[in-house]
């Protein structure tokens, strides 16, 4: 029997959707990666060579912010910049993933916001020095409920509106990495397991956002989000 210093954080967790709507159980979250610069358009916004493959970073697993109606601005930045993306949620991992058993490991799919502080980004890349501060700080991954489903197909649009005007839009088809691609290419890097999720990138159309604006976020197919900067 563990004795614990304090009691344990709570797991952070997610609502599951079936086709039905509710289900009542919750994914448990263990890992939150992320994959940067895998839409062609976004990767030439963000002044990154067309040569340059995707590449992953993380968030904490406490990070998520889920079925958000409201989100904190945070502090230290004076550029908080929304990202949508398509996030897939594992049932099973293991390490060195083919595409088919990275698709056999998915439970279902999520939309979410990456949310960045892209001032202290910018100023991270300008010195080489790493991206958590930029990335991973509290209440940087707002998320909708997870729904089991199967891959949505590339047509699948993936947008983000602020205030009513679209910002952002493009299609899961439009990723350079696929959805089996990020999970086997995830896999070559860490062992993936049940609860994992994966953030797969954000079209291009990123851009600031401040305090009282609302923010939806939407792909075809798999879900909805909307929430406030308070
Ligand atoms: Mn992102």
């Amino acid at each position: 029997m563990t004795t614990y210093a304090f009691p344990p954080h709570a797991i952070p967790t997610v609502p599951v959707e079936d086709q039905g709507g509710g289900s009542g159980v919750v994914f448990p979250v263990r890992r939150i990666l992320c994959v940067g610069r895998n839409y062609a358009a976004h990767r030439r916004e963000m002044g990154g060579d067309d040569r340059d493959p995707p590449f992953f970073f993380a968030k904490p697993a406490d990070a998520i912010v889920p079925e958000p109606t409201k989100a904190p601005y945070p502090p230290a930045t004076t550029d908080l910049h929304h990202e949508i993306e398509l996030v897939v949620a594992l049932k099973g991992g293991g390490a060195n993933l083919t595409p088919q058993q990275a698709l056999e490991a998915v439970f279902g799919y999520a939309v979410g916001v990456d949310l960045t502080r892209r001032d202290l980004q910018a100023q991270a890349k300008a010195k080489g020095q790493p991206w958590e501060a930029a990335k991973a700080f509290d209440a940087s991954a707002p998320i909708s409920a997870i729904r089991i489903m199967a891959a949505p197909p590339p047509g699948a649009a993936v947008t983000l509106s602020v205030n009513g005007v679209e910002r952002q839009r493009g299609q899961v088809g439009d990723m350079i990495w696929n959805i089996a691609e990020v999970i086997a290419k995830a896999s070559e890097l860490w062992t993936l397991a049940a609860g994992d999720l994966i953030f797969t990138g954000t079209p291009e159309g990123v851009g600031a956002v401040v305090r009282g604006d609302t923010i939806v976020g939407e792909v075809e197919g798999v879900g909805r989000l909307e929430f406030t900067l308070v």
